[in-house]
């Protein structure tokens, strides 16, 4: 062994227990698998940015490059330009919320809104409520910070009130380790059902009741194939902390969210970013800004949902067509994800080796859970990237390889 190994190998010794214990993503580590060509992911939740017009994103990218390079190329404020939050501001009035732009902070995607929630109100042991299954980007997030994570499961109507009530009786009026809920009220990752509007007015006043913050997550709220729209958890409340983010209706690979809150939480969040990275990109702050108001980006925006229209349609029939009927799958109105749950005996993360070797892959649903035990039976799979000729091979494969482990 080299002296270089024996360094490396004392230092991975001085890991903290936090990040020890911490699994890797099963879905990171798929995209790898994802990029060889005779395989079909149904695997990541990637947006399809090759429907974004050249010219648009090149006169926004243009603005940051020339006319505003001096800005674009200089450390910004904490909470993001001013500019680009009126621009969220103005997004968020669209669904039904009125926020000022003062009342917004920048962030590098939702994901670091996640991390910097996680960073300003958790301790360990404090009590989180998410939904079960819910996003593992959140789940790695959030036991950064060793939280105590009650999972409530979903219906087709979105996370059941009526199981939430009994797990907040069993938590208690006022505990102090009751921090907060989060939710992805539309077309959920990786359920993709839908909070209905019922659901979502008991849900604030629960939170009234139980003294807890609601932190609602929208990446895929503007993602909508059919049915209308349904008001934002944070229209019905001023105090719930929303969190929005360009991935999904512009580009991620420009990483830009924000944190729509109550100032106090707002300046307690901004104190968490400082030692985070100081300020986001202003780079990308500026290309977003000028996509955003100089560019007919509606218009863009119905493309993609025409198209990921077409691929949804196209799972959802394959899936009626190749699927045993022992299995069952969520019928999502918008956003990305179908969640499919097999009989109780079929492992579907060892499965996903069969799954390779058919030219196929998916998220074991094991990974949005916090134990990892729950969810073994399950899986996500994500319409959004593939064609929907690709999609129908894909579930044919995928039927194939189940109807293999079936019982019968
Ligand atoms: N929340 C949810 C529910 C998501 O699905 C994702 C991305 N897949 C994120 C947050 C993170 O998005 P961003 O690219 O804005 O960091």
């Amino acid at each position: 062994m080299t002296s270089a190994h024996l360094k490396f190998e004392r230092a991975t010794e001085k890991v903290s227990a936090c990040v020890s214990g911490m699994r890797p993503s099963a879905v990171r580590n798929l995209f790898a698998a994802a990029n060889r060509s005779d395989i079909i992911s149904l695997a990541g939740g990637m947006p399809d940015v090759s429907l974004l017009p050249q010219s648009a994103v090149r006169k926004a990218t243009k603005a940051a490059w020339s006319d505003e390079m001096s800005v674009a190329l200089q450390y910004g404020g904490t909470d993001g330009r001013i500019e680009t939050r009126r621009v969220f501001s103005d997004l968020m009035r669209d669904e039904g919320i009125r926020c000022k732009p003062e009342n917004i902070i920048i962030t590098s995607g939702a994901q670091q809104a996640l991390d910097l929630i996680g960073k300003t109100f958790l301790d360990p042991g404090d009590i989180v409520i998410t939904e079960g299954p819910t996003y593992l980007g959140a789940l790695q997030a959030f036991s950064a910070y060793e939280p105590d994570i009650r999972c409530i499961p979903f219906d087709e109507a979105g996370m059941r009130i009526d199981l939430l009530e009994a797990e907040l009786e069993r938590i208690g009026k006022d505990n102090p380790r009751l921090k907060f809920l989060y939710t992805i009220p539309n077309f959920q990752n990786p359920g993709g059902v839908t909070m209905v509007p019922e659901r979502r007015k008991r849900l604030i006043e629960l939170s009234k009741e139980y003294n807890f913050i609601v932190v609602e997550d929208d990446p895929y709220g503007r993602l909508r194939y059919d049915g209308g729209h349904v008001l934002p958890l944070k229209a019905l409340s001023d105090d719930v902390v929303y969190l929005g983010t360009i991935s999904k209706v512009f580009a991620p690979g420009l990483r830009c969210g924000w944190v729509a809150a109550p100032s106090g939480v707002l300046s307690k969040i901004n104190l968490a970013k400082q030692g985070t990275d100081l300020c986001g990109s202003s780079f990308d702050q500026v290309v977003v800004e000028h996509y955003f108001r100089d560019t007919p980006w509606q218009k863009t925006l119905q493309k993609f949902v025409k198209t990921y229209r077409t691929r949804r349609d196209a799972m959802l029939k394959a899936l009626d067509e190749y699927f045993p009927p022992e299995a069952t799958w969520t019928r999502p109105e918008g956003g990305f994800f179908v969640w499919v749950t097999l009989p109780t005996y079929v492992d579907t993360s060892s499965m996903l080796a069969e799954a390779l070797a058919s030219g196929v892959i998916y998220t074991p649903g094991d990974g949005f859970f916090p134990d990892g035990k729950r969810g073994r039976n399950s899986m996500r799979i994500a319409f959004c990237y593939e064609s929907p000729e690709n999609i129908d091979e894909a579930i044919k494969r995928l039927a194939a390889v189940i109807e293999e482990k079936l019982e019968l």
